[in-house]
């Protein structure tokens, strides 16, 4: 093998997920070291399954490889996510801006006040519309502001590779100082790189300080213009509006100063930061577009859905006839919602729309069905090494009645003491957002009994990850609980012996990859099983058999008595030598049973 250049890096691409096989392959290393590896992490793979990107990552750094880069693929069909580069038409468009901070520092009032409206207004008839985009004009320019409904959302943005948000206003309360969501906002804005603007809040308060907010400030990082450093504070009162004409002029001249700019002579495209249902309208969708014009009557794809433009508003709600770059519009028009996050293009008619709609449709679906293992499994896994076997419910039934008996059947489920069982939360009704928060991150399944889960609030389950499921029939219930009971239990590890070979001739031996040749002794051999070698006693290391030859010519098997070529792989290099004996024998991890 040629020297290798350290600073020379492996790529490997992965469009979406790959196989264990596949990456030993790309790594070379043997499927059996990566799968002994997965099984140290708690994850139980064959060779076939499928990892993630994240978990792909996790486990080279754990394996401690170096000199390799994985790198996300996107498969033809899907729509790219990054920002796209600007032509020399480009023009200046205004900026995106996020509102973020700690709870109670004072995000909404800031909002709110800019806006000239109480959030009360915006709940005609009862009905809360949240309204996730804004714009506002500031000496004669707009301004587009995102209200987001979490920093996760924002993540999600994050993963997907776009970058929405141009400047993110950080808001924090002269009276409290930096609190972890603060920390949150500042780490989130400049793994975005989008610029910082610290509003120091609420201060018409007594307790209120200026000088000692911007120290924690600086203490985490952000170092005060006034002090010499490159972030814009400035000290607000959001109840009192106080100041804020300078805040929105500090926008505008970080806006300025970073030459904004979006093509409008391309195909519109953007993303969707909202979408939910509502009577007599069907599918409503907030649009941020980040490039072209968007008109009514136009065909939009996004994700695996798409929609001719039926009618198009501004966030006020009056009609808007085409929106151009920054601009955020909600729609009618889609035939199912697209999700959070979801890039969105124009194309030129229905016929274009549906089948790029159908073609994401399948490679998401490939995608998500064949990540069998994904980086949540595996966090989980490594994270809660001795707690594991936690099994964590949610119980929402019909009436109380219901409730008691899923509980008191679950907790009648043997585990053999190996799962416990932690029922966090049961109530009576349909299943909430506020069930949903309480099993977001703490790998939570919620169980319905004879309860419904609005079209809203599995949406956001199934963006936060939180299994949701609904039953009528206690016994399937329990036939599911006992199931995921079973996920968690550690399997067991069948070997089988399959034959055994006398090396008779060894032909080339290399770091990773052995060539030799011998009889088969008894049993069998063939591509895919492993191998221990055996020189006298001793036990010299584990090989996979790559191919098979019979008189050159590659052949599925060798049985007893037939002489042939192997072709193995190892993780380290083994001196094979003649009259070595190769002990073939295939692994299974089996999962349990309770
Ligand atoms: P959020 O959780 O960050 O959205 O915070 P809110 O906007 O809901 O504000 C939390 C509380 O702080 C509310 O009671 C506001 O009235 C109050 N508040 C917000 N801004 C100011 C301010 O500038 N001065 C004072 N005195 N109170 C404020």
């Amino acid at each position: 093998m040629g020297k290798e250049n350290n600073s020379q890096e492996k790529v490997i691409q992965i469009a979406g997920s790959i196989t264990v096989d596949e990456l030993a392959n790309a790594l070379g290393l043997t499927v059996t070291t990566l799968i002994g590896q997965l099984f140290k992490e708690g994850i139980v793979a064959t060779i076939n399954q499928r990892l993630d990107y994240d978990t792909a990552s996790i486990i080279i750094d754990e394996l401690g490889i170096t000199g390799v880069r994985l790198e996300k693929k996107n498969s033809a069909t899907q729509i790219s996510h990054e920002r796209r580069e600007l032509s020399d038409k480009a023009v200046l468009r205004p900026p995106v801006v996020a509102v973020m901070g700690h709870v109670d520092h004072g995000k909404t009032t800031l909002l709110d006040t800019l806006l000239n409206k109480k959030t009360v207004e915006d709940e005609a008839g009862g009905i809360t519309q949240h309204i996730s985009a804004y714009q506002l004009e500031h000496d004669g320019r707009k301004i587009t502001f995102l209200d987001t409904p979490g920093h996760e959302a924002f993540a999600a943005i994050r993963q997907h590779g776009a970058m929405l948000t141009d400047i993110v206003v950080i808001v924090v309360a002269a009276d409290d100082g930096v609190k972890p969501q603060t920390v949150e906002a500042i780490k989130f804005a400049q793994g975005a790189n989008a610029k910082i603007i610290v509003a120091i809040n609420k201060i018409d308060r007594e307790g209120a300080d200026v000088p000692r907010t911007m120290a924690d400030l600086a203490q985490h990082g952000l170092q005060p213009e006034e002090w010499g450093g490159d972030i814009t504070m400035v000290p607000i009162s959001a109840k009192m509006n106080q100041n804020l004409d300078k805040l929105l002029d500090m926008i505008l001249l970080i806006a300025d100063m970073e030459e904004l700019k979006a093509d409008v002579e391309i195909p519109a495209e953007g993303l969707v930061i909202e979408s939910h249902m509502e009577i007599g309208k069907g599918s409503v969708v907030n649009l941020l577009v980040t490039g072209g014009e968007l008109k009514t009557g136009e065909f939009i794809v996004a994700g695996s859905t798409y929609a001719k433009i039926r009618t198009m508003v501004d966030f006020k709600g009056r009609p808007k006839g085409k929106a151009t770059p920054s601009t955020p519009v909600t729609v009618t028009g889609f035939k199912e919602l697209p999700d959070f996050g979801d890039r969105f293009v124009e194309v030129k008619d229905e016929k274009t729309a549906r089948k790029m709609a159908l073609l994401n449709a399948a490679s998401l679906a490939d995608a998500s069905a064949s990540a069998n293992v994904t980086s949540t499994d595996l966090l989980r896994m490594m994270n809660t090494a001795d707690n594991s076997k936690v099994f964590n419910v949610l119980i929402k039934g019909d009436v109380l009645g219901s409730v008691t008996s899923v509980v008191d059947s679950l907790k009648m489920i043997d585990t053999k003491g190996e799962i416990t069982l932690n029922i966090v939360a049961t109530g009576v009704g349909d299943v909430t957002e506020n069930d949903v928060y309480m099993a977001t991150g703490e790998n939570t399944v919620i169980y319905g009994f004879n309860v419904t889960v609005p079209t809203n609030i599995a949406k956001m389950a199934a963006r936060d990850n939180v299994p949701i499921r609904c039953f009528r029939v206690i016994y399937e219930l329990l036939d599911d609980a006992k199931h995921s009971m079973e996920e968690l239990l550690d399997a067991e590890i069948v070997e089988e012996e399959m034959g055994e070979m006398k090396v008779e001739g060894v032909f080339r031996t290399e770091k990773t990859s052995i060539i030799a040749g011998g009889e088969m002794l008894r049993g069998k051999v063939a591509a895919k099983m492993l191998a221990k070698v055996v020189r006298g006693k001793e036990e010299l290391g584990e090989v996979e058999v790559e191919s098979v030859q019979k008189e050159r010519i590659d052949v599925n098997e060798l049985v007893a008595g037939e002489v042939g070529g192997l072709a193995l792989k190892t993780d380290h290099k083994i001196n094979l030598a003649i009259s070595d004996r190769l002990k073939f024998f295939t692994r299974e991890q089996k999962r349990r049973t309770l």
